[in-house]
């Protein structure tokens, strides 16, 4: 079998089993939508449907990473209003911000022992109690693993757009800000720690500005290589820059972003995802389970093995190739990663 794996491909390839839909891998979202406590209508501007066109939007810019994740709603509830407690029910927090400090401290508790706040086990928790967000107001906070593993899930302030969606669930996945750690007062750059994304500044408010501090001249001046890590920067989901626009410009992640999200989907979020993604590198160890990007296995073979029989898992290729024959027995895709092409077969 000779397959070349361009950046993006790789879908429904089995061979004994016959032809098979590419494996997607959902991460599964409930979003409960607290109502007022008399009149049980929901915030201004929000419906059903705003949720859905954000997942929708947000499942775009999924794909355009080539990593076979996406959102699933998998429900949409009103809960509190008049027959649910009133003022004393969930309702208790309609219209306000709960996200963090004592007060969510209170929430949480309660929604652990309260089931009308119908609080789920296998789906990131999301509660909507206050109008459809302003331009650059959508939002939240969500846990962060590994020091946040616990908690499942928050309060999210939502427009309609894929923002919020994408960079909230970054967060719960393990993504930090850019900036992380970043100095206000003197405009020292944060780190997320990932070295494909530079040190970032809230500062900085045009492209120009991160142009100039990392090479010393305007972004139109930069060759491609620089352009695409100042704009990795400037627009990245996990920045704050651009943020009325940010619903259609803020949409990147970079590779070693994707993987840490893919390390917690395998790992301490797992339960929260339908399937598994392993990865295969040319440096990479059979002894491996593959389930994180630093510990990769070594040949496709073993990982197609590893996967599940009955579908729903992802193996992730390496630039490189993989001089294997082989038998794909199940249905299971092989995706590259947008890093470079994987070749199989080639002496
Ligand atoms: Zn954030």
């Amino acid at each position: 079998m000779k397959t070349n794996l361009l950046a993006s491909i790789l879908t429904g390839l089995a061979l004994l089993a016959g032809s098979a839909d590419a494996q997607i891998i959902n991460l599964r979202l409930s979003v409960k939508i607290i109502v007022h406590p008399t009149s049980g209508n929901m915030p201004s501007g929000i419906s059903a449907q705003t949720l859905t066109n954000a997942i929708n939007a947000a499942n775009e810019w999924m794909a355009s990473y080539w990593r076979g994740y996406r959102y699933q709603l998998t429900e949409v509830v009103a809960i509190g209003g008049p027959n649910e407690g009133g003022s004393s029910g969930p309702s208790r927090w309609f219209g306000k911000t709960f996200r963090g400090g004592t007060e969510w401290t209170t929430f949480y508790n309660l929604a652990q022992t309260n089931g009308l706040y119908r609080l789920r086990t296998n789906q990131v928790n999301i509660w909507v109690a206050t109008p459809f967000a302003d331009p650059g107001d959508s939002g939240g906070a969500m846990p962060i693993p590994p020091g946040e593993v616990s908690t499942l899930g928050g309060q999210i302030f939502v427009d309609d757009g894929a923002w919020w969606v994408v960079h909230e669930l970054g967060h719960f996945f393990g993504l930090l800000h850019t900036f992380n750690g970043e100095s206000k007062d003197n405009c020292t750059p944060g780190d997320d720690g990932l070295t494909d994304t530079l040190p970032d500044s809230n500062c900085w408010t045009n492209l120009n500005q991160v142009a100039q501090y990392y090479f010393g001249r305007n972004y139109d001046a930069l060759n491609d290589h620089q352009k695409i890590q100042v704009g990795d920067v400037y627009f990245n989901v996990m920045s704050y820059h651009e943020a009325t626009n940010k619903n259609t410009l803020e949409n990147r992640l970079t590779e070693q972003q994707l993987d840490r999200i893919t390390d917690h989907a395998n790992g301490d979020r797992h339960a929260f995802a339908t399937g598994f993604t392993r990865h295969v590198s040319s440096t990479g160890n059979n002894g491996n389970s593959g389930l994180l990007r630093a510990a990769p296995m070594r040949t496709v073979l073993n990982a197609v093995n590893a996967s599940a029989s009955g579908g729903g898992d992802i193996v992730l290729i390496q630039p490189g190739n993989y001089n294997e024959t082989m038998t794909i027995n199940r249905p299971v895709t092989l995706r590259a990663t947008r890093a470079g092409s994987a070749t199989l077969g080639k002496p």
